[in-house]
């Protein structure tokens, strides 16, 4: 995943590129436009001058032609002078291309004035006014005792770059250092509340309401987090409203449940005629549901608690199996369902009580939606330090839509096979498979079979 962090920074240098990219284009475009040819200009001038005075130099012969340039260049100049007969002078730091082209011979030829700072069509880049060649000067006609001479200079690159231009490169350094920390820094502290922000809404999800942002900003994420912290005191608040309303409801509903079961069964003792008596057995198996909904429902909240208390022990969990198959082995014979079963001893760490309640549900369930005649196969199997325990029957099974759902609360495939269940079954068993760190699958294949896979990890709990 992208952080934002990383797209902050990322965003940071691309606009500092761009900047770059599109200042460097624009002061190249001033260059080329007018800079280039006033420098140009402006050091013909001074080669006019430096001629001109040599030119007058006579008056003051004391000072020789040589000595003269020399002191020239050294005012930051480098200079070529080209004698009508060939001969040739160098004055100042030494040119690293001694080229010229035929155009700057014009200069003694036709006294014309070579511009080859500002001419040459191939330096479109401003960064060949630099470039330390003989062919990047200005050139103007002079004599000297009566010989004529092409004077050839520029302005030395050393020179060029004065103090003031060392200082200001060490300027736009450190500007460019201190404002990408500083971009770092600010996004890092943008950022991070953020991050904390999201982890406590994944802890609301988890039903944690406690925690702590310990976000102190006056803007508006200070304001977000004001706000989230409010709405966690109140989602805690209607969780807990939600809870004890279960929890009392579910135990008032339980001794009245009770009465109206013992009066169904005193009924059924009584003589009554055919019509009646299924009346009391209706009343009978309905206030039986009711009172198996109250008890998952209450199970259901405690099960929901942070902490529920499990009571962990190494419990044999073929032995669970099998005495659940016995348990409903009535059941079994009356639909004439055949069950074979593979399962090795497979002792783990577990809530005995909890995950017998695993069993129930899967083996009710396999019997429930089962075809007449058919079969169920439960088996353990065991895999690098985990228990894998599958629960197949060759019954009614579902779509694929349904099977995405029966772990939802009150979630029942169809009121066509509304069977006295309650739709809580497999969501408790959910709960209790990830409250020890497992996991639940389920395949089913319409009219085919349903096969539920339960993974439990074994040393990790038996470390515990
Ligand atoms: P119920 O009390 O209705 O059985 P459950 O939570 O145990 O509630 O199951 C939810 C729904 O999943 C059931 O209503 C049933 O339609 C479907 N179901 C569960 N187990 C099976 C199975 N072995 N074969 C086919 N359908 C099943």
């Amino acid at each position: 995943m992208k952080t934002l962090y990383r797209k902050f920074i990322n965003a940071t240098l691309l606009i500092l590129g761009i900047s770059i990219v599109i200042a460097f284009i624009l002061a190249n475009w001033v260059y080329m436009t007018s800079t280039k040819q006033k420098i140009d200009q402006q050091n013909v001038k001074i080669a006019r001058e430096v001629a001109s005075s040599l030119e007058h130099r006579h008056t003051t012969p004391h000072l020789g032609f040589k000595e003269y340039f020399e002191s020239v260049s050294k005012l930051g100049y480098q200079i070529y002078v080209l004698s009508e007969s060939g001969e040739e002078f160098f004055f100042g730091e030494p040119f690293s291309d001694k080229n010229l082209p035929a155009e700057a011979m014009k200069v003694i030829e036709e006294n014309k004035i070579y511009h080859g700072m500002d001419d040459s069509p191939s330096r479109w880049l401003m960064m060949s006014h630099f470039a330390n060649q003989l062919e990047n000067t200005v050139g103007v006609p002079f004599i000297f005792d009566q010989e004529k001479y092409g004077l050839y200079l520029r302005p030395n690159n050393k020179m060029l770059f004065s103090d003031v231009h060392v200082i200001f490169a060490w300027f736009f350094v450190a500007v460019s250092i201190v404002s990408i920390s500083g971009v770092i820094w600010l996004s890092k502290r943008l950022i991070q509340p953020i991050t904390k922000l999201t982890e406590a809404t994944r802890e609301i999800t988890r039903e944690n309401f406690n925690y702590p942002l310990n976000i102190q900003r006056d803007d508006e994420i200070g304001q977000l987090a004001e706000s989230f912290s409010t709405m966690q005191v109140q989602l805690q608040h209607n969780d807990e409203s939600r809870k004890s309303f279960i929890n009392n409801v579910s135990h008032d509903f339980q001794s009245p449940l009770m009465n109206i079961q013992g009066y169904a069964e005193l009924l059924k003792t009584q003589e009554l005629d055919e019509e009646h008596l299924e009346y009391v057995q209706i009343i009978d198996q309905e206030s039986k549901r009711l009172s198996n909904l109250t008890k998952q429902l209450l199970l259901l909240t405690s099960l929901d608690q942070k902490s529920y208390p499990m009571k962990l022990g190494t419990t044999r969990i073929d032995t669970q199996i099998k005495e659940t198959v016995r348990r409903h082995q009535w059941r079994l014979e009356e639909k004439e369902i055949e069950i074979s079963y593979h399962l090795p001893p497979s002792p783990i760490l577990v809530d005995p009580e909890l995950i017998m309640t695993v069993w129930d549900n899967l083996l009710t369930n396999a019997i429930k939606y089962n075809q007449p005649g058919g079969s169920i196969f439960i088996r353990i199997a065991q895999n690098e330090g985990c228990l894998i325990i599958t629960f197949a029957d060759t019954g009614i099974g579902m779509t694929e839509e349904q099977a995405s759902k029966i772990f939802e609360r009150f979630y029942r495939v169809d009121a066509a096979r509304k069977k006295g269940g309650t739709g809580l079954g497999l969501s408790i068993v959910k709960q209790i498979i990830e409250l020890h760190n497992g996991s639940i699958k389920v395949e089913s294949e319409i009219q085919s079979g349903t096969t539920f896979t339960i993974t439990l990890t074994v040393e990790k709990q038996t470390e515990e």
